[in-house]
């Protein structure tokens, strides 16, 4: 599959149904003049699997530079440093963390943390001066989304979610397709995604509520939710959901192994969803008035496969990492706010309704989701 450079894809915006199918009207937005020849400097916090992911990201941005690293692993210290030439004075561990106020060659702190532990260090890394990157989700409660968006305006940088499918070329055209109503308005969503963690240690912080928060609606159906909210441009007012079945006690004791649940938006647009644990799924499906949309994989890191009712998608590959760096990093080298789709608002957004989702499924109630 052919890949095409974040400025190439821009450059194919195009409008209408016929262009839709390989030119997504919804462009990204432009990017203010960051200072030329200036990268971000940017510590990564927490070096585990999407870390590791990042690499890629890092190594295609064209404003972003992996500068330093948070570990507490001596051995990944060693690693990332010779791989990165990272200077000593730029690496650090749990404890010496704070020390990064007297660092000015950090810019930003990108936390791939387990969820549990990314409220402390998005605050502390503000309190110490730096620029936040937290991965999804933002953390376990709307309270604290407010926590952390408060003390990064105090501390005066900017907060972003790492919400990399907003850069995803297919995405932007659910998004121009839904909120454009190319086909109509959209009356029904469905969107899923599932992966089977059998033969997970059961020790393994996923299934762990301190450090996970829950289970695969924490990790994964903050996709799904985000999805419905960014195809209808509208925010859920109302949701009812159900535990699935426990096929895995021995590792499911703490967090849900499966969840379902249905929202409704104030259009009277209903998403439906699942996560599970027990089974791999990945697709999204829209049906509007006069036709249907749909991606299968959908939300994973693709590639992405998908159709109209009337064709099929051809949109570029995309290093999604790589773009959402470049858009961070050229907004705040600019010194200008991040862009609405990628800043904390977005992440309380979403544990607003996730929130409602664990209440709903808890109470067996249809709850109304409170006003933001
Ligand atoms: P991993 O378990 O692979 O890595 C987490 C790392 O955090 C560890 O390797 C460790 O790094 C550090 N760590 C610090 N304290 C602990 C602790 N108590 N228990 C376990 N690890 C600890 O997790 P992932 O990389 O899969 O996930 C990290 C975050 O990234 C999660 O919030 C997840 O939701 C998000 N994520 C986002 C994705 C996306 O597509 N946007 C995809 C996958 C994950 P060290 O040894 O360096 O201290």
């Amino acid at each position: 599959m052919t890949h095409y450079s974040r400025r190439s894809f821009i450059q194919t915006v195009g409008s209408g149904v016929g262009a839709a199918l390989t030119a997504p009207a919804f462009a990204l937005p432009t990017y203010p003049d960051a200072e030329p020849n200036r990268k971000l400097n940017v510590a990564l916090c927490g070096l585990g699997r999407y870390a590791n992911v990042l690499k890629k990201g890092f190594a295609e941005s064209q404003y972003c530079r992996l500068a330093g690293v948070v570990t507490g692993t001596p051995a990944k210290a060693a690693q990332w440093k010779q791989d990165y030439k990272l200077p000593d004075k730029n690496i650090y561990s749990y404890q010496t963390f704070d020390q990064l106020k007297n660092n000015p060659d950090i810019d930003l702190v990108y936390i791939t943390l387990p969820n549990g532990l990314h409220k402390e260090y998005a605050i502390r890394a503000a309190q110490a001066g730096k620029h936040v990157i937290v991965e999804k989700p933002m953390a376990f409660t709307v309270r604290d989304c407010r926590e952390m968006i408060d003390a990064c305006q105090q501390a005066g940088v900017q907060l972003a979610v790492g919400y990399r499918l907003h850069y995803e070329p297919h995405h932007r055209e659910l998004m121009r397709l839904g909120q454009q109503k190319v086909f109509g308005p959209v009356r029904l969503i469905e969107a899923s995604l599932g992966y089977q963690l059998a033969g997970t240690p059961p020790d393994d912080w996923h299934l762990k509520k301190a450090l996970a928060g829950g289970g695969p609606l924490m990790n994964l159906g903050v996709y799904c939710v985000q999805s419905g909210r960014y195809v209808l441009g509208e925010e859920p007012i109302a949701v009812t959901a159900q535990y699935g079945p426990v096929t895995l006690p021995d590792l499911f004791r703490e967090v849900e192994e499966n969840i379902t649940w249905q929202l409704t938006f104030p259009s009277g647009a209903v998403c439906t969803s699942a996560t599970t644990s027990n089974c791999t799924i990945d697709r999204f499906y829209a049906a509007a008035d006069e036709g249907y949309f749909e991606l299968n994989p959908a939300l994973s890191y693709g590639p992405f496969k998908g159709r109209t009712s009337q064709a099929a998608f051809n949109f570029p590959v995309v290093n999604q990492q790589a773009a959402m760096l470049d858009d961070i990093g050229k907004h705040i080298l600019a010194k200008t706010p991040l862009p609405d789709h990628i800043a904390g608002l977005e992440g309380l957004k979403d544990m607003r309704v996730i929130e409602g989702i664990y209440r709903a499924a808890d109470t067996g109630s249809r709850v109304t989701l409170p006003p933001l």
